[in-house]
């Protein structure tokens, strides 16, 4: 227990918890994978184009490379004609040349032909007129009308308009989203460095605990922390080594984290255990196997957390409450992997929601409130999932924010706003 002079425990902010928490973690090291493993992963190198993407001028459209000049007054009423030399499809380079008065046949992604400075659609020539021909039958089409206009650069893309040999065109630190995956595949990078997943050890404690799948026994539970906790880890980029369950001994819980250290994880995240129970023995074993702090966050579900280092490896001991490992854990623990993979924000999307109903906090701690935000009428409105109980778990299944009712607040009146942490 952090206890200042005068014996009280001093409780800490959210705020300062997770600083402190921040501190006991570092990026971890860069590796080398392939593309679609790197998927919501950080990159850990900045990457640099070598050609022009695209790398050649070519067509938007499906029509015919011309001229513009030769088509400067062309209308319906008044149609250019030009001669067709020929055509263009995607992936083939075009050999024929367009001098004035021609035009070439053109499909969507084809090189554009030399002479030729625009593309004009075939919805603005005769080609709308014909009926589809088999491929290679070009018997209709060897002069075409052109009904419009169009500008010199029309329905043409230009060689490096999306990016620009020796452009930094991604810096390490960005998260590798579907976007950025189809850059990089663009680019030719079928390998890229991203920052190592976090291993993070898992482990559940308490006598009271059975594997989920034995029979319910008197006086048991089923151990649902081990994979609601894993399932975090996972859902934020870590690697969940689960280590079952400790039982409140010295014994077994210190052989257990034993384990974590020779499993050579990144993190170890314990449950329950923490509190100020005659079998809350985790305390005993942290304080004995490493540096722990046994902290009081001044919030609400959560308030035991202990945080520490055993082995070198960081360590946080959540609540064992079904619902404070989750909160606390979205609190701090995401953070911390966030932290690990390499990225440069983790704090969660927040919205202003509008109380449906009247928010009471007497807690003087901040109060994490399960709650379900809907937007209606371009604003955003909230309201709790019931009752508040840290072991009413199925109220974490309802809600999709957490609406945060600060420390210093006692009641948020219906239709005051409210800060809604967003879970999805
Ligand atoms: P403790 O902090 O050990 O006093 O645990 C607080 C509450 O959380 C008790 O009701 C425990 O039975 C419950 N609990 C502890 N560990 C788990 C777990 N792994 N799964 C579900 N509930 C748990
Ligand atoms: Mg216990």
């Amino acid at each position: 227990m952090e206890t200042p002079p005068g014996g009280k425990t001093r409780m800490l902010s959210v705020e300062e918890a997770l600083e402190r928490i921040l501190a006991l973690v570092q990026s971890l090291p860069v590796e080398h994978v392939s593309l679609l493993d790197a998927l919501e992963r950080t990159l850990g190198e900045n990457i640099c184009a070598n050609e022009d993407i695209p790398p050649f001028p070519n067509s938007a459209m499906d029509g015919y490379a011309v001229r513009a000049a030769d088509i400067i007054s062309a209308s319906r009423a008044q149609p250019a004609r030009l001669r067709v030399i020929g055509q263009a499809a995607a992936g083939q380079t075009p050999t024929a040349v367009v001098e004035p008065g021609t035009a070439l046949r053109i499909m969507t992604g084809a090189p554009m032909p030399t002479g030729a400075d625009a593309v004009v659609r075939f919805e603005d020539t005769s080609e709308s007129l014909f009926s589809p021909m088999a491929p290679g039958d070009d018997r209709r089409r060897q002069e075409i009308e052109v009904y419009a206009p169009v500008a010199r650069g029309d329905n043409v893309r230009a060689a490096g308009e999306d990016i620009r040999a020796g452009e930094t065109v991604l810096t390490a630190g960005s998260t590798l989203r579907p976007p950025e995956i189809g850059v990089l595949a663009s680019l030719g990078r079928a390998r890229v460095a991203v920052h190592r997943r976090p291993r993070v050890a898992v482990l559940a404690t308490g006598d009271e605990l059975l594997e989920i799948e034995e029979p319910l026994r008197p006086g048991k539970i089923r151990n649902s922390n081990e994979y609601s906790t894993s399932a975090l880890v996972l859902r934020y980029g870590g690697i969940p080594v689960r280590l079952g369950i400790a039982r409140d001994t010295v014994e077994d819980l210190t052989n257990k984290l034993r384990a974590a250290v020779d499993q050579a994880v990144d993190l170890i995240l314990t449950s329950a255990g923490v509190s100020v129970g005659d079998y809350d023995v985790v305390k005993t074993v942290l304080g004995q196997m490493g540096q722990m702090n046994f902290w009081q966050v001044r919030m609400k579900p959560g308030k035991p957390l202990a945080v520490g280092v055993i082995a070198g490896i960081p360590l946080v001991g959540l609540p064992g409450n079904p619902v404070s490992a989750m909160v606390s854990f979205e609190q701090f623990v995401r953070p911390a992997l966030r932290k690990m993979e390499g990225r440069r924000g983790w704090r969660k999307q927040t919205v202003w929601a509008i109380a449906e109903e009247d928010l009471e906090n007497s807690s003087g701690r901040r109060h994490y409130m399960r709650a379900i935000v809907t937007e209606r009428d371009g604003r955003y409105w909230a309201k709790t999932t019931g009752d508040q109980g840290s072991g009413i778990l199925t109220s974490m299944v309802s809600a999709n924010a957490l609406l945060v009712v600060p420390e210093d607040v006692r009641f948020v009146p219906k239709g005051d706003s409210v800060l809604a942490q967003m879970l999805d």
